[in-house]
């Protein structure tokens, strides 16, 4: 007998199998395995608050006789709500956060720690359901509850900081699929030929994108009319515009990493904030890098301060994104007495993104242009694999992890590295420009 699939399993499955079985081989080879942890973290938060929300369920806790309990909690008509209840058809095994007798059947809530109903939502809802409606549980009515936009900072409350939405009539159903090929995937040693195509957005972004590589249909696999000739040379193409604005002499390279607690511990954070608690800056002809990590629940003045002190100079700095000086803006403002230092650093700021998105085109690019990808095509031997940490969505998790005692101290090591990987790309990126600037030179 095969035990029952889980409820990510089947949705991952439906997306693609090649997800299906990189979830089940490899967990997500360009994550890190704590992140996983903080991220559940997060969502038990999010979930005790909906729990306040619904009181008074039986709790069911995970294990092998879950959905017998769950069973026998249901079958009691003393029992009006039940949370993390395990439904299994012996095929296919769904956990349902919330359920709530009603007169005529029961009542579905499914907990989410976004700040909206998104349609892979409503495909998930649909899922339990079908699992349910196998077992003959009927649901008459599903909501979803999930975070509110624009609560206040403050003390947490589900009625400040929990919206509650029906989304019965707007349920996608879903079939209950015969998993037989599914579980000859699984069993599959190697990982299935699947290329990247429409699957990988629908009904979400598949977290294995990075890992499967571009689609053929990216919007910059292929080559713009300027790169045209280049590309049939098998050559990159530099536009003059970009190669007209790229900084020469010594420059600072930066980048920040920031966290955005869903429930702030802090009580002058809002929900969402993005609090910048690292960053790292190199500078051309110094070996070292310097940084700064505060994982506090309120890092955001001192960040700011350390920062400003150590761009104390008149460097250019370079970046790749708004997103470092769209940050410092929010910190000018949180902080005025620090508005005049923090605008003479806006202002020197230059980003390296936009320029070359417009004006550079290689095939090593993958039509991708994120800073690893760009950094990559001036480098082939620029990686990020040898790093414990490779996105910044576990930077920023792991980062909430170490404050909340779930992750190592170690990590903070893992998250310097991270933070400065990107600023060498940084540098990789201006120091491939610069090269190209010399090259007629050098043939003259
Ligand atoms: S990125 Fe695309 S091809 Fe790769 S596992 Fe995900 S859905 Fe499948």
């Amino acid at each position: 007998m095969n035990d029952p699939l889980s409820r990510s399993a089947v949705l991952a499955g439906a997306q693609c199998v090649r997800r299906l079985w990189l979830e089940a081989h490899a967990t997500n080879p360009t994550g890190h395995p704590e992140a996983r942890r903080v991220r559940r973290d997060q969502g038990r938060r999010v979930e005790a608050l909906a729990q306040e929300k619904f009181p008074g369920g039986i709790a069911i806790s995970w294990g092998p006789e879950a959905a017998a309990q769950t069973a026998a909690a249901m079958a009691d008509p003393a029992t009006q709500t039940v949370y993390k209840g395990v439904f299994d058809t012996g095929d296919i095994r769904v956990r349902v956060d919330i359920m709530r007798r009603r007169a005529d059947g029961w009542e579905l809530v499914d907990v989410r720690s976004g700040l909206k109903v998104k349609r892979g939502n409503l495909v998930d809802i649909g899922l339990q359901i079908a699992v349910l409606g196998a077992l003959d549980i009927r649901v008459v009515d599903a909501h979803v509850a999930h975070l509110r936009r624009g609560a206040k900072a403050g003390a947490i409350h589900p009625d400040t900081h929990l919206r509650v939405v029906r989304v019965t009539d707007r349920v996608i159903p879903f079939v209950i699929p015969d998993t037989a090929p599914w579980r000859a995937v699984l069993s599959l040693e190697d990982e299935p030929a699947i290329e990247p195509g429409v699957q990988c957005g629908v009904p979400w972004r598949c977290p294995y994108l990075s890992h499967c590589g571009p689609s053929a249909s990216s919007p910059h696999a292929s080559p713009p009319a300027g790169a045209r000739e280049a590309a049939d040379r098998g050559e990159d193409w530099f536009g003059r515009d970009l190669l007209a604005v790229v900084p020469q002499g010594p420059v600072h390279s930066l980048d920040f990493e920031a966290f955005q607690p869903s429930l702030p511990e802090h009580p002058d954070i809002v929900p969402f904030d993005a609090v910048p608690f690292l960053w790292v800056i190199r500078t051309t002809g110094e070996p070292l890098s310097t940084s700064f990590l505060g994982v506090e629940p309120d890092p955001r003045r001192a960040f700011t301060e350390s920062l400003l002190a150590a761009l104390a100079d008149d460097l250019p700095i370079l970046v790749w994104s708004d997103y470092e000086s769209k940050t410092l803006g929010r910190m000018a403002k949180l902080f005025p007495d620090l508005g005049p230092a923090i605008h003479d650093v806006r202002e020197r700021i230059f980003d390296l993104h936009a320029p070359v998105r417009s004006g550079f085109w290689s095939a090593a690019l993958g039509g991708m242009y994120s800073v690893k990808a760009v950094a990559g095509a001036f480098d082939r031997d620029f990686s990020y694999r040898d790093l414990a940490i490779r996105n910044g969505r576990d930077a920023a998790l792991l980062a909430l992890g170490i404050r909340r005692g779930l992750v190592s101290e170690d990590v903070r090591a893992d998250l310097v590295a991270y933070c400065d990987r990107d600023v060498v790309a940084v540098q990789v990126i201006h120091e491939g420009l610069l090269k190209v600037l010399q090259a007629p030179a050098q043939g003259d």
